[in-house]
Protein backbone atom coordinates (compact mmCIF):
# COMPACT_ATOMS: atom_id res chain seq x y z
CA UNK A 1 0.00 0.00 0.00
CA UNK A 2 1.10 3.58 -0.99
CA UNK A 3 1.62 6.29 1.91
CA UNK A 4 -0.85 8.99 0.69
CA UNK A 5 0.07 12.75 1.85
CA UNK A 6 -1.83 15.69 2.07
CA UNK A 7 -1.89 18.13 -0.92
CA UNK A 8 -1.08 20.84 1.56
CA UNK A 9 0.52 19.82 4.88
CA UNK A 10 2.06 16.69 3.58
CA UNK A 11 1.18 15.05 6.54
CA UNK A 12 0.46 11.33 6.09
CA UNK A 13 -3.22 10.47 5.24
CA UNK A 14 -5.38 8.13 7.16
CA UNK A 15 -8.42 6.30 6.24
CA UNK A 16 -9.87 6.49 2.98
CA UNK A 17 -7.30 5.88 0.06
CA UNK A 18 -9.18 9.08 -2.51
CA UNK A 19 -8.60 11.49 -0.20
CA UNK A 20 -6.45 14.51 -1.25
CA UNK A 21 -6.16 16.28 2.09
CA UNK A 22 -5.88 15.51 6.25
CA UNK A 23 -8.57 18.06 7.17
CA UNK A 24 -11.26 20.45 5.99
CA UNK A 25 -9.04 23.23 6.90
CA UNK A 26 -6.29 21.97 4.73
CA UNK A 27 -8.84 21.53 1.73
CA UNK A 28 -9.64 24.80 2.15
CA UNK A 29 -6.61 26.58 2.62
CA UNK A 30 -4.97 24.63 -0.58
CA UNK A 31 -8.12 25.72 -2.42
CA UNK A 32 -8.56 29.43 -1.26
CA UNK A 33 -4.52 29.50 -2.31
CA UNK A 34 -5.18 28.23 -6.50
CA UNK A 35 -8.26 30.37 -6.25
CA UNK A 36 -6.25 33.78 -5.16
CA UNK A 37 -3.60 32.65 -7.52
CA UNK A 38 -6.15 32.43 -10.79
CA UNK A 39 -7.68 35.53 -9.48
CA UNK A 40 -3.88 36.93 -10.00
CA UNK A 41 -3.57 36.20 -13.65
CA UNK A 42 -6.85 37.82 -14.14
CA UNK A 43 -6.61 40.93 -12.31
CA UNK A 44 -3.26 41.35 -14.16
CA UNK A 45 -4.88 40.68 -17.37
CA UNK A 46 -7.91 42.60 -17.01
CA UNK A 47 -5.51 45.92 -15.78
CA UNK A 48 -3.25 44.94 -18.73
CA UNK A 49 -6.29 45.57 -21.34
CA UNK A 50 -7.42 48.62 -19.34
CA UNK A 51 -4.38 50.23 -19.85
CA UNK A 52 -4.46 49.69 -23.60
CA UNK A 53 -7.73 50.90 -23.70
CA UNK A 54 -6.94 54.02 -21.62
CA UNK A 55 -4.25 54.62 -24.01
CA UNK A 56 -6.07 54.37 -27.13
CA UNK A 57 -8.80 56.66 -26.10
CA UNK A 58 -6.35 59.41 -24.83
CA UNK A 59 -5.02 58.95 -27.75
CA UNK A 60 -8.13 59.44 -29.84
CA UNK A 61 -9.47 62.24 -27.41
CA UNK A 62 -6.56 64.71 -28.40
CA UNK A 63 -7.02 64.16 -31.56
CA UNK A 64 -4.09 61.39 -32.81
CA UNK A 65 -5.39 58.80 -34.91
CA UNK A 66 -2.19 57.64 -36.81
CA UNK A 67 0.79 56.72 -34.55
CA UNK A 68 4.21 54.60 -34.92
CA UNK A 69 4.63 51.31 -32.56
CA UNK A 70 7.52 53.17 -30.16
CA UNK A 71 5.77 56.01 -29.50
CA UNK A 72 2.37 53.44 -28.63
CA UNK A 73 4.96 51.28 -26.60
CA UNK A 74 6.39 54.27 -25.29
CA UNK A 75 3.16 55.08 -23.79
CA UNK A 76 2.50 51.69 -22.57
CA UNK A 77 0.79 50.08 -24.38
CA UNK A 78 0.98 45.88 -24.80
CA UNK A 79 0.15 44.90 -28.47
CA UNK A 80 -0.66 41.12 -26.99
CA UNK A 81 -3.71 42.02 -25.01
CA UNK A 82 -6.88 43.08 -26.96
CA UNK A 83 -10.69 41.96 -26.24
CA UNK A 84 -11.76 40.93 -29.83
CA UNK A 85 -10.71 41.84 -33.76
CA UNK A 86 -12.91 42.82 -36.75
CA UNK A 87 -11.84 42.23 -40.27
CA UNK A 88 -13.39 44.32 -43.15
CA UNK A 89 -14.01 42.98 -46.37
CA UNK A 90 -10.84 44.41 -47.86
CA UNK A 91 -9.10 41.67 -45.59
CA UNK A 92 -7.89 44.37 -43.40
CA UNK A 93 -7.93 43.21 -40.02
CA UNK A 94 -8.37 45.93 -36.60
CA UNK A 95 -7.42 44.58 -33.03
CA UNK A 96 -10.13 45.90 -30.59
CA UNK A 97 -9.89 46.68 -26.74
CA UNK A 98 -12.61 47.39 -25.78
CA UNK A 99 -14.21 50.01 -28.31
CA UNK A 100 -10.72 51.36 -29.51
CA UNK A 101 -9.11 50.08 -32.31
CA UNK A 102 -6.03 50.22 -34.82
CA UNK A 103 -5.22 48.53 -37.81
CA UNK A 104 -1.28 48.40 -38.93
CA UNK A 105 -0.70 50.01 -42.14
CA UNK A 106 1.11 49.96 -44.86
CA UNK A 107 4.06 52.32 -43.89
CA UNK A 108 4.46 50.76 -40.03
CA UNK A 109 2.06 53.43 -38.73
CA UNK A 110 -1.01 52.41 -36.67
CA UNK A 111 -4.23 53.87 -37.88
CA UNK A 112 -6.31 54.39 -34.55
CA UNK A 113 -10.71 53.65 -34.30
CA UNK A 114 -13.40 54.06 -31.82
CA UNK A 115 -15.99 51.52 -32.91
CA UNK A 116 -19.41 53.22 -32.63
CA UNK A 117 -21.79 50.49 -33.28
CA UNK A 118 -23.32 47.99 -31.08
CA UNK A 119 -21.31 44.75 -30.03
ZN1 LIG B 1 -3.07 18.48 5.77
Amino acid sequence: MTLKRCQECEREILGRTDKKYCSDMCRNNYNNRERSKEHQIVRQINCMLLRNRKILSRLLTSKVSKISRNKLMEQGFHFGYCTSTYTTRKGETYLFCYEYGFLELADGQFCLVKRAEQY
